[in-house]
């Protein structure tokens, strides 16, 4: 009679902030350890256990997390981040004839084109910002999570975007 009752996702989460670099996370109650996806920070998840809230269902968790995540985002944009006035913006569009030598394969090109016009409007707003914003961002600009983290990777080399102290980022207009 109660047949269907084990079909409903009453699993134990646990929504907790990472430790180091403070993003959401969850994990299941019974698993042992968690590793941050974003710092690598590895959560013994028995000394965590009191630190979080216990949410049922992964689904309700996922929900949580991305709540708790933008109200965190919301947060830091009020308090941490900086209005950036737009006169950066203008020089770096009277820059942007000096970076046409790169040479990529078309596909790759396109994901580059388009992180770049990401970059450069969010740059718009923020002149300090976390990493989820480009998460965000970079799914309204359809660039998917695998390319996202390459992408990050080669403006981080390239010093178009540095990573700051406080695992916030920043876009540096001026380097070529
Ligand atoms: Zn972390």
């Amino acid at each position: 009679m109660e047949e269907t009752e084990w079909k409903k996702d009453e699993t134990p989460y646990l929504v907790f902030r990472c430790h180091k670099c403070k993003r959401y996370l969850y994990v299941k109650t019974i698993q042992k350890s968690k590793k941050c996806l974003q710092c690598g920070h590895m959560h013994k998840v028995s000394t965590i256990l009191k630190s979080g809230e216990i949410i049922d269902g992964l689904t309700n968790a996922i929900k949580t997390v991305k709540e708790r995540q933008n109200e965190l985002a919301l947060k830091e944009m009020g308090n941490r981040l900086e209005f950036r006035g737009s006169q950066d913006f203008t020089i770096v569009r009277k820059q942007k004839n000096k970076k046409s030598q790169l040479t990529n394969n078309d596909n790759e090109n396109d994901y580059e084109e388009k992180f770049k016009k990401m970059l450069m409007e969010i740059s718009k707003t923020y002149k300090e910002f976390p990493y989820y914003i480009i998460e965000v961002m970079a799914e309204n600009y359809g660039i998917p999570n695998s390319e996202l983290k390459i992408l990050t990777r080669y403006f981080l080399k390239k010093g178009f975007l540095t990573r700051l102290e406080n695992y916030l980022y920043s876009i540096n207009c001026k380097s070529s």
